[in-house]
């Protein structure tokens, strides 16, 4: 069988006797909403991250969602995202009636650009939502004094991060919403969609447990407008299981890729990682500047990469309505240059130097 871009196969047949008992205890119990497996979840999370309240959601859009909807963003207003990310970063500012504005990212972490952002603040600016994209955890430092200085809040969307570290805070707990997405391919991903949002302060987390539940206060009666935006039970106890290893798959994520980056960075550009940063990988993303030819190469020999992503947001034909032209010229030339690799925690050797093999081939013809 030819090599998967991420194995969700073979992570399943590692953790197969706990994931399906895990499943088969919730169809026993028949709590398919809510109930102990969401909330011992919850308090994993939590725990795992070292924030206070972790509130499990349908999706990581769903996640980007509901915090607008709690920080009573109204139309009009507008949300600071990285012109590079993916989609949904800024789809649910838009699809609340929000503006999104494009920053451009930082060349080397490819994370929204702490220096660029003053310029794009104005008196409808409201928050600010900053990627830790592939991975690594943005500038918060930097981030949150800025936000701090012009009244704003700083929402991290570790969709791609979960599990990493900046010092000794994790994702998750560096800015005072964050959301994750357990889409299956994610670092931490599930058997569908899910998600959840993670903040320290109590009064946000309320409002953001009843904005998933329909904005109910008590059974039947709303305070507010909200989503049916609940994370699934089965998808919680899944979730259970994988986040009991999910510290050791960290690891291993981070020995493939100090792997790749070895055998790889005197023929490309490999990622860099900021001193006391630890990637979660999401994705192993290298830059090279015949991406197409790289790319057919490695198909040629079934070897799967991707491209996260082939098009900076501004460019999106959805987001024509915002009559923005940039210029995003960091964005602009990551979207030609980027080129992610296969990853998960259970790559072998083997692959990975059938891999590297196969680019240094295809650059060296
Ligand atoms: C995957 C992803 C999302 C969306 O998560 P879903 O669970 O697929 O809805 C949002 N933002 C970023 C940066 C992502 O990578």
């Amino acid at each position: 069988m030819r090599m998967q871009f991420v194995d969700l196969g073979k992570q399943y047949r590692e953790y197969k006797k706990e994931i399906d008992q895990a499943i088969q205890g919730v169809l026993d119990s028949t709590q398919f909403i809510n109930g102990d497996e969401v909330s011992s979840l919850e308090a994993e999370l939590a725990d795992f991250a070292g924030v206070s309240y972790a509130i499990g959601c349908s999706s990581g859009t769903d996640a980007l969602l509901v915090p607008l909807m709690a920080k009573g963003v109204k139309p009009g207003d507008e949300i600071l995202v990285p012109a590079f990310t993916y989609f949904a970063t800024a789809s649910m500012v838009s699809h609340w009636g929000a503006r999104p504005v494009f920053v451009d990212v930082d060349p080397i972490t490819f994370n929204i650009d702490p220096a660029k952002i003053e310029e794009k603040i104005t008196n409808k600016t409201r928050g600010i939502f900053a990627v830790s994209l592939y991975g690594q955890p943005a500038d918060f430092d930097a981030i949150n004094s800025i936000a701090k200085a012009h009244g704003l809040w700083v929402l991290e969307d570790a969709a791609q991060s979960f599990g990493a570290r900046s010092g000794s805070k994790c994702s998750c707990n560096l800015s005072e919403i964050a959301t994750t997405s357990f889409f299956p391919a994610k670092p931490l991903g599930c058997y569908g969609d899910g998600g959840a949002m993670f903040t320290n302060d109590p009064d946000l987390a309320d409002l953001l447990r009843k904005y998933i539940n329909h904005g109910q206060s008590k059974r039947y009666h709303h305070r507010y407008v909200g989503i049916n935006g609940r994370l699934d039970t089965i998808q919680a106890a899944i979730l259970r299981v994988k986040l009991r290893n999910f510290s050791q798959e960290i690891e291993l994520r981070n020995e493939a890729a100090a792997y790749y980056t070895k055998h790889l960075q005197d023929i490309v550009e490999t990622p860099v990682i900021i001193d006391g940063n630890v990637s979660s990988w999401a994705q192993y993303t290298i830059k090279v500047e015949n991406r197409d030819k790289v790319r057919e190469v490695l198909s040629t020999k079934e070897i799967p990469t991707s491209v996260h992503y082939p098009m900076p947001l501004y460019k999106q034909e959805a987001f024509s309505y915002l009559k923005d032209s940039g210029p995003y010229p960091v964005s602009d030339s990551l979207s030609t240059q980027v080129l992610s690799l296969p990853m998960h925690a259970f790559i072998t050797r083997n692959e990975q130097d059938e891999v590297i093999a196969s680019i240094r081939e295809a650059i060296h013809g």
